[in-house]
């Protein structure tokens, strides 16, 4: 039996429709570095995305299922082009700004994107890679910056001037009525081993997690709050909140590319957001910057941090300045939103503590099974570590194939029953609280026995004269692997090895102390600002880090 239910389909145009017509009030406010932001309503921007969407069709012939890339910082254009490009059935594609050059040409060949929009300060990015990028058909610069690059580009793509090409068009569009399962955004998978990968997210798929994201089980924001998206809008769509800012009206700063700590905690100050999202190095760089020259940050009840594991320490630091984090696991391929560690109802400040430091609970959308060595199927008993697999209607079930190609399932992505594999390893409560230990690949194999290398580098980032630590896994003759402690000490300290193995010895079993230390200068981080493990691994094998063995 069927039931009697309407169904419209759940797309990204009736976000934008709602925002402008529900939330028409509410402020996107783009930091610019001068004494004034941008400010612009959503109804305007609404309009100036209905006006871009005729622009991309009948000026540049951008039609439906089309790639149109974005090389842009968070700011109100990107958002504009977030919303016009999937409504008009085009596929909105985000570039990572921090990949190495000839990534980002792999991408956007493997794409075939026809057109990109950027901000005028990354063209010293694009420019010279446009020789490699031939289905770039039109180049739209948006934003202040010098334009003087393009003179002499060697590509045949035409150059278009964003403010120019959208002036004078329609404010209103005929959005076409889309297939929820079509594809709206892509995103490519940071890649640190092997070709990077497509993940193409549906209508469907947006309109379903923005609500998540907006439940108070997850972020739960409404109009009353601004958030800081600090997270790029090239990173997993932001996280989802463009786009679930536009379903409650949630006002949004963007920083643009003011991100160093410095204009951070000014646009705070200044702003007053109720939220922000970011990766924990990101909140590392702006406890030191506050540290050292006190802001007031009271206005941000609480912040969304994900992307790594986040440090306790960190945590406590920042509910000593009133600040509540909440914590968050995803992935490119989950949206990102997977977990989200609100404690249950109903306990004390020390109750909830263990709660908040796990990665969290899964959502309604999502489910998650841990499956062990032998692909058995793990108990949720806080104490079998497995791989985590999870699916759910705003998780990849395959990846992009290129143009005309088949999505693609490689076997160590996804279960033969259709699950995302993961590549995280942990436990599982029986509440259903989800603590990672490790990615599968930075787990420390010791004598038969797993170390987690989170675990060492939390205990040690407690250390009050340690701002970050990373430890891997190196060959060891008796052990197979052993951890090797790579530590930034703060500014004018002095802390020596002994003393810090010592403290660790206070929180992890003896057995799981590292012998090797090496002082650097600063952990390598991702495009995305994680910590890159595998430029440590290749430090140490090629002999570049002093280590000490203790
Ligand atoms: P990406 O697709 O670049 O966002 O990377 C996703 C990966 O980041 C996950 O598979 C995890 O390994 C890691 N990650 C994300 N959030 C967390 C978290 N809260 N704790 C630990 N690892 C995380």
């Amino acid at each position: 039996m069927l039931s009697t239910m309407q169904d419209a389909p759940l797309t990204v145009t009736r976000i934008l429709q709602h925002g402008m017509r529900i939330h028409a009030t509410s402020r996107i406010t783009t930091w610019t570095g001068e004494p004034e932001p941008q400010r612009r309503s959503f109804r305007e921007a609404g309009e100036r995305a209905s006006r871009l969407a005729h622009a991309l069709r009948d000026e540049l012939g951008i039609d439906t299922g089309d790639r149109v890339a974005t090389l842009m910082w968070n700011n109100a254009e990107h958002l504009e082009a977030y919303f016009a490009i999937p409504s008009m059935g085009a596929v909105l594609h985000t570039l990572n700004l921090r990949l190495p050059p000839e990534q980002l040409v792999w991408i956007v060949n493997h794409a075939a994107d026809r057109a990109v929009v950027v901000n005028a300060s990354v063209l010293p990015l694009l420019v010279p890679l446009l020789p490699h990028l031939p289905t770039i058909e039109h180049i739209v610069v948006s934003g202040p910056g010098d334009r003087s690059a393009l003179a002499g580009a060697d590509t045949a793509a035409r150059v278009h001037e964003y403010e120019e090409l959208i002036a004078g068009r329609p404010a209103s569009y005929d959005w076409p009525e889309l297939d929820e399962r079509s594809a709206a955004a892509m995103c490519y998978t940071s890649g640190t081993t092997g070709d990077p990968r497509g993940v193409v997210y549906s209508h469907r798929s947006i309109y379903l997690h923005s609500m998540q994201v907006n439940m108070s089980e997850s972020m739960g924001l409404t109009d009353k709050d601004t958030t800081l998206v600090v997270v790029p809008q090239f990173h997993v769509n932001a996280w989802g909140l463009p786009h679930a800012t536009f379903m409650t009206g949630i006002n949004v700063l963007m920083p643009d590319r003011f991100l160093q700590p410095a204009p951070l905690a000014e646009m705070i100050e200044r702003e007053k957001p109720t939220h922000a999202a970011a990766v924990p190095t990101i909140w590392q760089g702006l406890l030191a910057e506050v540290t050292a020259n006190p802001r007031d940050l009271s206005s941000m009840r609480h912040v969304t941090i994900g992307g790594s594991a986040c440090p306790p320490a960190l945590m406590k630091a920042y509910d000593k300045l009133g600040v509540r984090v909440c914590h968050a696991w995803g992935m490119t391929e989950t949206s990102p939103l997977g977990t989200m560690a609100h404690a249950p109802a109903g306990l004390s400040a020390d109750q909830e503590w263990p709660y908040r430091v796990t990665q969290g609970r899964f959502p309604a959308g999502v489910e998650g099974r841990l499956v062990g060595p032998e692909g058995e199927f793990l108990p949720w008993d806080g104490e079998s570590a497995g791989e985590l697999e999870v699916r759910g209607p705003w998780i990849a079930s395959a990846y992009y194939g290129g143009a005309g190609g088949e999505p693609i399932r490689p076997a160590d992505k996804f279960s033969e029953d259709g699950w995302l594999k993961t590549g995280d390893v942990g436990v599982i409560s029986p509440d259903g609280f989800l603590t990672l230990t490790d990615r599968a690949k930075d787990v420390i194999k010791s004598g038969g026995e797993w170390i987690s290398s989170v675990e060492l580098e939390n205990a040690l980032m407690a250390h009050p004269e340690v701002a970050e630590a990373a430890v891997v896994a190196v060959p060891d003759e008796r052990w197979g692997e052993r951890p090797l402690a790579t530590v930034v000490l703060k500014e004018g300290a002095t802390v020596g090895y002994g003393t810090l193995k010592e403290f660790l010895g206070g929180t992890v079993a003896k057995w799981q102390l590292p012998e090797r230390w090496a002082l650097i200068p600063a952990v390598p981080k991702t495009s995305v600002g994680k910590f890159d493990k595998k430029v440590i691994r290749r430090q140490y094998a090629d002999g570049e880090l002093d280590v000490t063995e203790l």
